[in-house]
């Protein structure tokens, strides 16, 4: 309505950053790189594109802002088509894995930082932007820091830069606080436009709960549902935001939440009699977004909102009305692994850094509170400074095939913000040359330029790019759509309703010829599809409905794909005789064959990779249990406790791998590099 937008408009005036609208249209006019930075919350996100619209650039180009989080893309862009009276989609639009929200008219564009990566392979000079905002790049996620570095390299060499582009791309390098002057440097010495904050003192106290070795889940999420009570009852009106690590902890907490606060006397417990209930909010990544919406409106008079978040909520959204912090001191991160040569989501602490961002958000309107779960051991002890940019810790597999495909073969001497080390880039070339996406000179092959092509991990590609080969897809692409999306079966935490559960996955999984976790993905997608009423068929069947929703889209857009590259070149086609359960596995062998394990003895396997690490498989699997007919197979994903359990199995045998395997040794890494270190 009319009324709404005008409070819009009032608040984006009353935002730090409104201030200095046309100095900051200026600078970006006058220089090729611009770093700017501010508190979270300034306006940065919502309304520097706005003005580079209103100056006029989106007539050379679209403005493209880049984020991290998915979430935050979609969120943001929904704000700001809100503020520029337009529906989502048109002039303001956005673009995430998977899901295309932009038309022709987009001229301001919300997309994932992994996005973009995407595009550069297709128009290496960015021909449709005028403008390119990287966005929250203290974040230091892999893909941002991987664009910092060609951008620096478009933008600087001016020769290449002026093929296919009429006017000079200019980037914004967008940061909540820190490092800046190492993001000038890094651009040239570029101008850092800062722009003012307003924050108020924060107070933060220790808990005494949660000690070094507390990581179990349901210790914090007690503990911090405990804290939230305590101050819902204990201090004056103001809003909570809680720090939890993941969906599955968020709901948990939630649902504790809801029943405690049912049974709260208003007339004695809460201190401010202003206070008179509790609006409990979860906010993680793949939450419907219209529930999001809720997460910014005011709570009704006398109510206290309470939004239990993931991470997002420290600078990627910022969330008005907050007053007390209540923080778990985890996250939950991708680690690689060496130990399974694989990256790991996993619980870890929070950095200081990180901890003190998070009690910052009590501090942006008025004096707040924070409240940390854990004592000051904990902080002192567990906690480091800072939190290691992605790039050093997570695979490099898929940036480097993608750095290769635009022609950067000296992947060493790339220019990275923060160099990963040698072996981490040696052991994505090493993955890349198994799965035949480079040659041993280390140049991309025909294969590898297929398999670039698809938002996927390179396993998997090559597993589907081979079933298309030997014209299986349709058995492929519907696993690589659901393992590409989250939270697909629903896990009763009932025992009995559980039991139930089980068996009817299982069920589903020898229908589709073989027990393994695998079919049972290609049998819920195909049963799914098939039924008259899907969603009534995923909740007899423990199936999350939204999930395989999402799964329908993800499988029509990688066939897209597939056909697209059909249509291009000539797909080798090789003749297979045998049984489809036989056909379907083998071809996962193609991919996976790197991630094989052998039944040693009793329910242990060993893997076969070279670290010849002891694994189990994991409860969840339909395998669990039936160890013993088990000899060799291989696995998508693991699980990382004080053991090592396989998720998502399949029993293969030794024959189809027996020729691959080889390969996981044979190769000289320093080889692969040779082109690199010439
Ligand atoms: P920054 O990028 O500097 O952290 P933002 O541009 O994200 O700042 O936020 C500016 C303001 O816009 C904040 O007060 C925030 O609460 C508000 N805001 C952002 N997104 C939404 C939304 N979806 N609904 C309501 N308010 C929002
Ligand atoms: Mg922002």
């Amino acid at each position: 309505t009319k009324w709404d937008s005008m409070e819009v408009l009032h608040e984006s005036k009353n935002l730090p950053i409104y201030p200095h609208k046309a100095k900051l249209q200026r600078a970006v006019k006058d220089n090729s790189f611009l770093v700017v930075t501010g508190e979270t919350g300034s306006g940065k996100t919502t309304q520097l594109p706005q003005y580079l619209h209103q100056a006029g650039f989106w007539r050379d180009g679209k403005i493209g802002v880049t984020q991290p989080r998915r979430v935050a893309a979609i969120t943001v862009a929904q704000r700001v088509s809100e503020e520029m009276h337009c529906s989502l989609g048109r002039e303001v639009g956005y673009q995430v894995r998977f899901d295309d929200c932009t038309s022709e008219d987009t001229v301001v564009k919300y997309m994932t930082d992994g996005c973009l990566l995407r595009e550069i392979l297709t128009d290496p000079v960015l021909s449709q932007y005028s403008v390119i905002i990287l966005d929250e790049v203290h974040e230091r996620s892999l893909n941002t820091d991987i664009l910092l570095g060609l951008l620096k390299q478009t933008v600087s060499s001016t020769d290449e830069a002026c093929k296919g582009r009429s006017l000079p791309l200019k980037v914004v390098v967008m940061s909540a606080t820190l490092e800046t002057d190492k993001l000038s440097v890094f651009l040239g010495g570029c101008p850092v436009f800062t722009i003012p904050g307003r924050s108020f003192p924060v107070i933060c106290r220790f808990g005494c709960a949660i000690g070094e070795k507390d990581t179990e889940s349901t210790v914090y999420v007690k503990e911090v549902v405990k804290m939230a009570l305590d101050v819902h009852t204990g201090e004056p009106a103001g809003d909570i935001l809680v720090f939890l690590t993941g969906q599955s902890e968020i709901e948990k907490a939630c649902d504790i939440l809801y029943e405690k606060a049912e049974s709260i006397d208003y007339r004695y417990d809460v201190q401010d009699g202003k206070v008179e209930g509790l609006l409990i909010l979860p906010l993680y990544g793949s939450m419907p977004t219209d529930q999001q919406k809720q997460i910014f409106q005011p709570p009704p008079p006398g109510i206290r909102k309470c939004v239990v978040a993931t991470n997002i909520a420290a600078t990627s959204l910022t969330i008005n009305g907050i007053k007390y912090i209540v923080d778990s001191g985890f996250v939950k991160q991708l680690n690689h692994n060496s130990r399974v040569s694989m990256d790991i989501l996993e619980v870890v602490p929070i950095s200081k850094s990180e901890a003190q961002q998070r009690a910052g958000r009590a501090g942006r309107t008025s004096p707040g509170k924070c409240f940390r779960i854990y004592n000051q051991e904990f902080w002192e002890k567990c906690m480091p400074d800072y939190t290691v940019p992605e790039i050093q810790r997570t695979s490099l597999t898929s940036v480097i095939l993608t750095l290769k495909c635009l022609g950067v073969h000296d992947v060493i001497r790339f220019p990275y913000l923060d160099r990963p080390e040698e072996r981490f880039i040696m052991e994505a070339l090493k993955q890349l040359y198994q799965c035949d996406a480079i040659d041993r000179r280390g140049k991309v092959t025909a294969l590898g330029e297929l398999m670039v092509e698809f938002p996927l991990p390179p396993g998997l590609t090559r597993a589907l790019l081979q079933a298309a080969s030997l014209g299986c897809e349709d058995l492929l692409l519907p696993v690589a759509a659901m393992l590409s999306v989250e939270n697909i079966f629903i896990r009763p935490g009932h025992p009995e309703k559980q039991k139930e559960a089980d068996k009817k996955h299982r069920l589903l999984a020898e229908q589709a010829g073989g027990c393994n976790d695998f079919t049972i993905l290609l049998s819920v997608f195909e049963k799914c599809k098939a039924s008259d009423h899907p969603s009534a068929w995923c909740k007899n069947h423990f199936i999350h409905w939204r999930a395989l929703k999402s799964a329908f889209s993800v499988e029509t857009q990688l066939r897209e794909i597939l056909v697209r590259l059909q249509k291009k070149r000539d797909f080798p086609m090789e003749k297979f005789d045998g049984n489809k359960s036989e056909l379907f596995r083998r071809c996962l062998c193609t991919g996976y064959f790197t991630n094989v394990a052998r039944r040693s003895v009793g329910k242990v396997f060993c893997t076969m990779d070279g670290h010849g690490s002891m694994v189990h498989i994991h409860p969840s699997s339909t395998l669990f249990d039936q160890e013993a007919q088990l000899d060799w197979v291989i696995f998508h994903d693991v699980l990382v406790t004080s053991r090592v359990y396989l998720r998502t199995v399949c029993p293969i045998r030794y024959d189809w791998v027996k020729d691959l395997l080889p390969k996981l040794h044979e190769v000289d890494v320093y080889e692969l590099s040779s082109v690199a270190r010439q």
